[in-house]
C-alpha cells in the first residue's frame, strides 16, 4: 500500500475515537495484502475536535470528497458529549456531503455463532440473512428541530420530513438489491399514525410497479421490531427510513450474537462510505477487547460496492468465517477462551492471504 498516488485506488481512512484505531488497524492488515490501494489517514470525530475544534475539519471533508472510497471506524465518547459540536454531528455532515443516501446493513448469522445468539435454537436454526436498506440523509435526523419555553415549561421538537424523491431513490435501491437476492422486500413504516409514513408507503407501492418480480410487503415498525425476534427468517430485504433503520438494524445485529460483527456501506454519491454499525465502545477502548469483524467486513463491502472486486470481498467473508471457527473475541466467545482484537486481525489477515494464494 502507498500513500495518495495516481493510478491507485485512493482510500481515506478515518480511525476516529475509542476502539476506532484498534479495529481500523485490523482492516489495514487485510487491505495491505491487496495491490493498488493508497491509504490516506485523516482526523475525524472527537480526535479532530481536540485538534481543530471541529468534528469534520475542512481538510478531512475535502479529502473524503476527493477519495475513491472512505473507510471509517467509529467516533464519539463521553469526553465530547458536552461539546457544542459533537462527533456525531461530523458523522451526519460527512454522510450528507458524500450524498450517501442509502445505508446497506447486512445481518447474517454464522453457522459457528448460532449457539451464542440470544434467540432460541429452533428460531436461529431457520437462519438469518437480512439486508437492511436504510435511508440515510433525510427524515428526523435532518429535519427541523428546536427548543423553547411554553407556559413556563421547556419543550423540544424534531421533525420527520420525507420528499417523494427521497423515498423513490431509496426504494429503487432496495428493489435493485432485492432482484439480486430472494426477490422479497418488507417496507417498514408507521402509516397508521404518521403522514410521512403514508407518503412513504404510497411511493414504495408506485416504485414496486416497475419491479413485478419482487414481492413487496408493508409492515408497521412496532410489528417489525417484534417479528425480528419472533421469526427473523421471514425477512430478506428490509426497507426503512433513517430512524427506523437505525433502531431495527441494531436489533438485527444482536440476533447475530454481537454488534461488533456487522458492517455497512453508505452509497448514493461518487464516493462510498464504509463503516461498522457499532459506535466507539468507550467501555472497552484501549483494552484489545474489540471485535474487528464489523470493520473488516466493511472493507469487504468497499471492495464489492466501490471497486467491483467481488472475488476479494467473498474471500474476506471466507477468511472471517474461518477465523470464527478457531478463535473469538470476548463478545462472541460464549464463555470460551478468547483472543484480543489484534490477534483476531492477524488470524483473519492470515486466512485472507492464504485464500488469495489458493483461489487464483
Ligand atoms: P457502541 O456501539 O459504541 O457500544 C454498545 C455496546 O456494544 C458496548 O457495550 C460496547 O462495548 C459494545 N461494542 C460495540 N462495538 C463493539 C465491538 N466492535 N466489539 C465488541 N463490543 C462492541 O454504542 P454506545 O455505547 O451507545 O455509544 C458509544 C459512543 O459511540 C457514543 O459516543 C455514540 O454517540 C457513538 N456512536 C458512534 C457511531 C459511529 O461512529 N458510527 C455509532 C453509534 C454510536
Amino acid at each position: 500500500m502507498h500513500k495518495g498516488r495516481q493510478n491507485m485506488k485512493n482510500i481515506v481512512l478515518l480511525k476516529g475515537d475509542g476502539i476506532g484505531p484498534e479495529i481500523a488497524a485490523q482492516a489495514v492488515k487485510v487491505l495491505s495484502l491487496l495491490k493498488g490501494f493508497a491509504l490516506q489517514e485523516e482526523d475525524f470525530g472527537g480526535c479532530a475536535i481536540d485538534k481543530t475544534g471541529e468534528p469534520l475539519p475542512n481538510g478531512t471533508l475535502q479529502a473524503a470528497l476527493g477519495a475513491d472510497a472512505v473507510l471509517l471506524a467509529a467516533v464519539g465518547g463521553p469526553k465530547w458529549d458536552a461539546c457544542p459540536k459533537r462527533p456525531e454531528a461530523g458523522l451526519l455532515g460527512l454522510r450528507s456531503a458524500l450524498k450517501a443516501y442509502a445505508n446497506l446493513r447486512p445481518a447474517v448469522i454464522y453457522e459457528d455463532l448460532k449457539r451464542i445468539s440470544p434467540l432460541k435454537d429452533e428460531i436461529v436454526s431457520r437462519g438469518v440473512d437480512i439486508m437492511v436498506v436504510r435511508e440515510l440523509t433525510g427524515g428526523i435526523y435532518f429535519g427541523k428541530r428546536g427548543r423553547g419555553t411554553e407556559d413556563g415549561a421547556e419543550y423540544a421538537y424534531d421533525t420527520e420530513k420525507y420528499s417523494e424523491k427521497e423515498i423513490e431513490r431509496i426504494a429503487r435501491m432496495a428493489f435493485d438489491i432485492a432482484l439480486k437476492r430472494s426477490k422479497r422486500i418488507c417496507s417498514v413504516d408507521k402509516a397508521n399514525v404518521l403522514e410521512s409514513s403514508r407518503l412513504w408507503r404510497s411511493v414504495v407501492n408506485k416504485v414496486s410497479q416497475d419491479y413485478p418480480e419482487v414481492k413487496l410487503e408493508h409492515m408497521y415498525v412496532d410489528n417489525a421490531a417484534m417479528q425480528l425476534v419472533r421469526d427473523p427468517s421471514q425477512f430478506d430485504v428490509l426497507l426503512t427510513s433513517n430512524m427506523f433503520g437505525d433502531i431495527l438494524s441494531d436489533e438485527a445485529s444482536m440476533l447475530t450474537g454481537s454488534i461488533g460483527m456487522l458492517p455497512s456501506a453508505s452509497l448514493g454519491g461518487k464516493t462510498g462510505l464504509y463503516e461498522p454499525i457499532h459506535g466507539s465502545a468507550p467501555d472497552i477502548a484501549g483494552r484489545d477487547m474489540a471485535n474487528p469483524i464489523g470493520m473488516v467486513l466493511s472493507l469487504g463491502m468497499m471492495l464489492k460496492y466501490s471497486f467491483n472486486m467481488d472475488r476479494e470481498s467473498l474471500l474476506i467473508e471466507k477468511a472471517v468465517r474461518g477465523a470464527i471457527a478457531c478463535a473469538r473475541t470476548i463478545d462472541i466467545s460464549g464463555g470460551c477462551k478468547s483472543v484480543g482484537c489484534d490477534e483476531m486481525g492477524d488470524i483473519i489477515a492470515g486466512n485472507f492471504e492464504r485464500l488469495l494464494r489458493e483461489d487464483v
